[in-house]
């Protein structure tokens, strides 16, 4: 699994809440981001579900 994030983050914080182990949430930027050494298809449910409520589209999965 890859996860393609995009430019259209708004800072709502919903991926975060929903996976917290892949995206984290950079303060100053107020926008979230994937974690470069996340555990992503360990976690790939919860990701699957953050790029469901995302209301801007911003998270893309592309399974392998
Ligand atoms: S759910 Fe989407 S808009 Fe909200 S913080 Fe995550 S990437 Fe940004």
């Amino acid at each position: 699994m890859k996860i393609l994030f995009g430019e259209k983050c708004i800072g709502c914080g919903a991926c975060t809440k929903q996976c917290p182990e892949v995206f984290g949430f950079d303060r100053e930027k107020r926008r979230a981001f994937v974690r470069p050494d996340a555990a992503v298809e360990a976690h790939a449910a919860a990701v699957r579900d953050a790029a469901l409520i995302c209301l801007t589209g911003n998270i893309k999965v592309a399974e392998n």
